[in-house]
């Protein structure tokens, strides 16, 4: 709501601005409020400016980018259902002379445009939307429902910016077609199915992303979030996303009357004592300093309050970065949770499932490092920020640990005025899966094709051989 206030504010000060003497008297503090206004449009004007200073070529693509924005945002489709979207970006990628293939992984597609010898260079978009009810108001919001897999009633949200990646690509798409002559090699397009579920960039690795097609030398991707203001895209040497382990346990008790509790062996006590010593496992035996998270998301126990029920479940989440942290993580979870039945005196030991795994995102720092200066020479140099690493995942993992080495970059999508305001107010804009999340339309576009072009005629400029080499130098993974 404070948003929407601002929001008339601010259209109040544009109608003075455009009408500065429309008051009863033009008093001292209207030449004030004009000269200011007027900072303000100079200011505007210019962050406009660093923000379409790439546009010459991005502008003769723009409308259509943003046309399929909207498109695809009204008409979004859930994890493993993209077939229409999957579509519609296919025969756009024909129509400007792509090889395409269709359902590799489900509704995946590779788009392949060969361009003489050179690199293989790999950009990825994502296709799905989320269970998520827009709320943002937007003329163009999405009121799209559909059944989920569970055979519910749902509504659909491009809440990811997934939209947003994918209008970026096929702008940069239909640049390099155009523009052959700025670059050679093969440039690889992929719109990958499932993100949301952690399930489609497997599945398009075992449909034979890379061996039917060519195994690319570097793969670049881009995600949006209100991280960073549109306009700026954000780096990120090493670690962007985590480990992420999904863990379900099952601890075994003797139910009974609750009214008689030395006849039982009571699970929700260990449950809540194994919560408890789990969250030991970072405060006192991962070192200091190295990243880790343990979170249990849910605990399900027990149907009425005098009876003590036979098992307790916890739900957790793992994250990390490093291998080795990783493992330590899990393997702590396993001890405490075991001793912690032994302590109670469980007969049986508690089922420990490791029931989905994703690795950690990470970035070639020598990639990082080719790629800064290019991106601040396309985008201006105060519009490239470094990205601090995360603790979400990304599938894109997958790909990488293929042995394909990775650039993931971040692109800014709050609106710059709001950003500056909640930063100042010390709050935090709509998260990516909010029912509000809106990335900032037109300069977030803009800023995703210009940053994507530059970086991949920048990928595709040497031999395949000169970019394997330079992407490997400092490889740690
Ligand atoms: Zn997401
Ligand atoms: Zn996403």
């Amino acid at each position: 709501m404070s948003r929407e206030q601002s929001n008339c504010v601010r259209i109040e000060e544009i109608h003075k601005l455009t009408a500065p003497g429309s008051g009863p008297q033009k008093s001292q503090n209207d030449w004030a409020y004009l000269a200011s206004s007027l900072l303000l449009a100079i200011l505007t004007a210019s962050m406009w400016a660093q923000v379409a200073a790439p546009s010459g070529e991005v502008e003769t693509v723009f409308s259509q980018a943003r046309a399929l924005y909207v498109d695809v945002h009204q008409n979004p489709e859930l994890s493993g259902h993209e077939m229409q979207t999957a579509g519609k970006l296919a025969s756009r990628l024909r129509a400007l002379g792509y090889e395409v293939t269709e359902h590799v992984g489900g509704s995946g597609i590779v788009a392949l445009l060969k361009n003489g010898p050179g690199p293989t260079v790999m950009l990825r978009t994502e296709l799905d939307a989320l269970p998520v009810e827009e709320k943002t108001g937007l003329p163009y919001a999405s009121k799209m429902r559909t059944k989920d897999d569970a055979g519910r009633d749902v509504p659909v949200m491009h809440a990811c910016g997934h939209d947003l990646h994918m209008a970026s690509l096929m702008g940069t798409a239909t640049i390099m077609a155009n523009t052959k002559s700025a670059w050679h090699g093969t440039l690889m397009l992929i719109g990958q199915p499932a993100e949301e579920t952690i399930t489609g960039a497997k599945k398009m690795i075992d449909d034979g992303l890379f061996t039917r097609f060519p195994k690319p030398d570097v793969a670049v991707a881009l995600h949006t979030s209100n991280e960073l203001p549109a306009g700026k895209v954000g780096i990120a040497s090493g670690y962007r996303y985590a480990n992420a382990d999904s863990v379900r346990i099952t601890i075994y008790g003797k139910g009974g009357h609750g009214s008689a509790p030395h006849t039982t062996v009571d699970p929700i006590v260990i449950a809540a004592r194994t919560i408890l010593a789990l969250q030991t496992i970072t405060s006192r035996e991962v070192k200091p300093g190295e990243a880790a998270v343990v979170t249990v998301g849910y605990v399900q126990a027990g149907t009425k309050n005098n009876i003590i029920p036979d098992q307790a479940e916890l739900g957790l989440t793992v994250r990390s970065y490093k291998p080795e942290i990783r493992k330590q993580v899990l393997a702590a979870i396993s001890r405490i949770t075991k001793a912690e039945a032994q302590a109670a005196g469980a007969q049986r030991e508690p089922l420990i499932e490791h029931y989905e795994a994703t690795d950690a995102v990470y970035n070639e720092p020598a990639l990082a490092q080719r790629l800064k200066p290019v991106l601040e020479s396309a985008l201006g140099k105060d519009n490239v920020a470094v990205a601090e690493p995360i603790m979400g995942s990304e599938d894109f993992s997958y790909f990488i640990a293929q042995g394909v080495p990775s650039f993931f970059f971040g692109l800014g999508g709050a609106n710059p005025q709001k950003y500056a305001q909640a930063k100042a107010a010390g709050e935090n804009l709509p998260s990516n899966h909010s029912s509000l999340f809106a990335p900032d339309l037109d300069p977030a576009l803009r800023t995703g094709i210009a940053a994507e072009v530059a970086v991949l005629r920048n990928l595709l400029s040497g031999s395949a051989e000169e970019l394997r080499k330079s992407a490997q130098q400092q490889s740690s993974y």
